[in-house]
């Protein structure tokens, strides 16, 4: 028997999946990890010093859920920037000269002629943004089919913003696409198969524990209801989706349903305004650039997704007893950070003298992928 035993973890994050009620209600959705922290506080080392995000993306979660004890690991961390091997490209998705047409409103001829969307989301110094779909013409909304959730004019901006990053020179493999959604994963995947599998695009879930140069977030819920739905609303999940970019992490969404859709959405709405991290798309993005592929995905085939995306949940993995309880999650609210920051068992300071701080990537690197089974079961 080992006379001392260490864990690893961040309870901030996805917790066990558990999808049996009974087991649910029995409380084997809370982890050990989560259980020793409150039950020995005074045990609990905080490892403050991250090496993933940049400064203005990590701004975002130590704000929203860490209450402000996160610390980029190095100087070079904190200023670290994309870098654009060659920003021309972006000249290709131009029009060449202004057609004879009364719409010339309708293109963009680049930042030459005023202001280019795609241009300044590209920009390094756009670090985070919250990409706001509410000025464009026709309105980004969702559409619900069931329990199956898409937006489709969201996932042509994905898809035009990953074009434009490739363009301009950078990896496929350095771009994650991530979505909440299964059936808006699956139209995100038909219009970027090409740039398959170099391009990632997973569910929050599934992005957990790693992270990528760039990550796009398509947010999905849009709706005169302001209604932002149980996934959007599971702050560790949000948690895990704003923790994953380093060095540009792009937000697709609607300020207006993200802001009254819940008080920590509220919240991060509130933080990027105050900060200027909005942009407003101008009213025709969506058709002012030129893609090569411009069969993207439009609503009417969107609905196909639909039946398509309804794939089975993957089986549920045996490596612990706890995942391993298979059933229905999503019933239990989760508890808000901000109630988790008031108990004494939010984040303490580091309780032992001397404690060395492990590097961020070592222990970020071998975190256990949880499975995203509850993306088909919650609507
Ligand atoms: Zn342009």
């Amino acid at each position: 028997m080992a006379r001392t035993f260490i864990l690893v973890g961040d309870h901030y994050q996805l917790p066990p999946l558990v999808q049996n009620k009974e087991a649910q209600e029995g409380g084997l959705d809370v982890s050990l990890f989560k259980l020793l922290s409150d039950a020995h506080p005074e045990s609990v080392v905080n490892l403050e010093h991250q090496y993933r995000m940049c400064e203005d993306i990590m701004l975002l979660s130590n704000n929203l859920i860490y209450s402000g004890h996160l610390k980029c690991g190095t100087p070079e961390v904190a200023v670290r920037s994309l870098k654009i091997p060659n920003i021309n490209g972006i000249k290709q998705h131009h029009h060449s000269q202004i057609p004879p047409t009364p719409n010339q409103k309708q293109i963009c001829l680049g930042t030459s002629q005023g202001r280019c969307w795609l241009r300044d989301l590209v920009d390094p110094s756009a670090k985070t943004r919250l990409v706001n779909t509410d000025t464009l013409f026709a309105p980004a909304l969702d559409e619900t089919n069931g329990s199956r959730i898409v937006n489709p004019t969201e996932a042509k901006l994905c898809t035009q913003l990953v074009e434009a990053f490739i363009s301009c020179g950078i990896s496929a493999r350095s771009i994650g696409v991530i979505t909440f959604y299964r059936s808006q994963l699956s139209l995100l995947k038909l219009n970027l198969s090409r740039h398959l599998p170099d391009l990632e695009m997973h569910t929050a879930d599934k992005f957990q524990g790693r992270d990528k140069e760039i990550v796009i977030l398509s947010c999905v819920r849009s709706n005169a209801d302001n209604h932002v739905g149980d996934l959007l609303r599971d702050w560790r999940r949000v948690n895990v989706a704003l923790t994953r970019a380093r060095t540009k992490l792009l937000v697709v969404g609607s300020k207006s349903t993200l802001r009254d859709g819940n008080e920590l959405l509220g919240k991060y709405v509130k933080l990027v305004q105050d900060r200027g991290w909005i942009y407003d798309l101008p009213k025709n993005a969506l058709e002012n650039h030129v893609f090569e592929s411009d069969n993207l995905m439009g609503s009417t085939q969107a609905s196909s997704v639909h039946g398509r995306a309804a794939a089975t949940p993957s089986p549920t993995k045996k490596s612990s007893p706890v995942s391993a309880a298979g059933r229905k999650s999503g019933v239990r609210k989760p508890l808000s950070p901000v109630q988790a920051r008031l108990t004494p068992q939010g984040l303490r300071k580091p309780a032992k003298k001397g404690a060395k701080l492990m590097s961020g990537n070592k222990v970020l690197g071998n975190r256990p992928v949880l499975q995203d089974v509850v993306n088909d079961l919650v609507g």
